[in-house]
């Protein structure tokens, strides 16, 4: 049946707040910071499209299980607040729950993953082009420099996290940073001010992400990974 906005709200005033966030509906209103159920993103490549880089087992898991249960577990934790916020606006406010931390960094840090990672030859790999490339030699010295400090980075990760690329909120600089669990860049009520700012790149080394495959060798895995990086989609986060 189709509601038209008026009718939608009309009897979201007679069934009362929790009828508000039916699936899409808010979703469709005017306002582009209020959405209703966090959604699980569409993968945009098959399972098997980063193979050998990242094993179509691995990803189906990562996926299937993982990235969709922090989405799950985000709605629960999210279901009695209206509107709610963006995802990046819930991540870079205050007063954080576990849950919300936890389950919304989750659902963000894979957002990103998968969109940092193209198939060889439709996007993926090679080497970072034009304002990114000049940018990365600005901030690093050098592109491979770059890699080395972000590879150190994601490699050093005691236990569960991410190593991103990040343009620091503080002086606009290109830094790599690091965060444990589902912490991510946006999250300036629980990292240190060096940490905050925007993130362009993400790598999860998480031993879901690759112990099916690469048992206990993580350095294998980061290193394949760059294999498989979206440049493309980094430059259009830089903006
Ligand atoms: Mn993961």
């Amino acid at each position: 049946m189709n509601m038209t906005r008026r009718e939608a709200l009309k009897r979201t005033a007679v069934l009362g707040a929790a009828a508000a966030f039916a699936p899409g509906m808010i979703a469709r209103g005017n306002s582009p910071s209020a959405v209703g159920e966090y959604e699980l993103m569409d993968l945009p490549y098959a399972f098997d499209a980063l193979e050998p880089a990242v094993d179509a087992g691995t990803m189906k898991v990562h996926y299937q299980k993982h990235h969709a249960g922090y989405v799950r577990k985000l709605n629960a934790a999210m279901k009695d607040v209206s509107p709610r916020p963006s995802l990046e606006d819930l991540l870079a406010g205050p007063n954080l729950s576990d849950a919300v931390r936890n389950n919304g960094g989750g659902t963000y840090n894979h957002n990103i993953f998968w969109k940092s990672m193209a198939p060889i030859g439709e996007g993926g790999g090679g080497e970072p082009q034009g304002d990114l490339a000049a940018r990365l030699r600005k901030d690093f010295g050098s592109v491979e420099d770059f890699r080395t400090q972000f590879s150190k980075a994601a490699g050093s990760v005691f236990g569960s996290g991410w190593a991103w690329l990040v343009v620091r909120e503080s002086d606009g600089k290109l830094v790599v940073v690091s965060t444990g669990n589902q912490d991510n860049p946006l999250m300036k009520s629980v990292l240190s001010e060096n940490q905050v700012g925007r993130p362009l790149l993400g790598l999860d080394v998480w031993e879901h992400a690759y112990y099916l495959h690469y048992q206990n060798r993580r350095t294998d895995y980061i290193a394949n990974w760059w294999k498989v990086v979206n440049w493309n989609e980094v430059s259009q986060r830089l903006g």
